[in-house]
């Protein structure tokens, strides 16, 4: 599974590819070094966020939509000269791609995401409010600068 996360220690973006018996994840930037939750998944159905455990994870909308409105605004600027076949072009460019785009899983506390997981029935889509009733309950791990070693 292909996990993207937030580093808890530096902040920086990482990425893993996570194999079923993973157990501790190292970012690439600092010395941080995490456990992984043992029952974070079961046959690549994950249960909880590998990054902080938490429970709660929704799923991702397979495409920013404003890559699909972008598709179709080009297509729109290039209608007049085109006859319009380039807004037809523009939008079925834009539907392969959110079809080609796999859907993530996202952890709602400390924003980290996966990809290659099988689908549950038991996720939502995203949910404001249900992030800040996370958020207020256990607020993400605060990214602090790296450790410098001592002389
Ligand atoms: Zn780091
Ligand atoms: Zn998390």
């Amino acid at each position: 599974m292909d996990l993207r996360y937030p580093c808890p220690q530096c902040g920086r973006a990482g990425r893993a590819d996570l194999v079923e018996e993973a157990a501790v994840l190292s970012c690439p930037h600092c010395d941080y070094i995490g456990l992984l939750p043992l029952d974070w998944q079961r046959d690549l159905l994950v249960t909880r966020c590998p990054m902080c455990a938490c429970p709660e994870l929704f799923r991702d909308a397979r495409l920013d939509p404003r890559v699909w409105i972008g598709f179709l605004l080009g297509g729109l600027a290039l209608a007049p000269l085109t006859r319009f076949a380039s807004l037809a072009a523009a939008a079925a460019a834009g539907l392969l791609l959110r079809l080609a785009v796999p859907e993530r899983l996202v952890c709602y506390r400390c924003g980290a995401s996966l990809r290659g997981h099988r689908r549950g029935t038991d996720r939502g889509r995203f949910d404001a409010r249900e992030r800040d009733r996370v958020r207020s309950a256990a607020p993400p791990r605060t990214a602090r600068p790296p450790r410098t070693p001592r002389a």
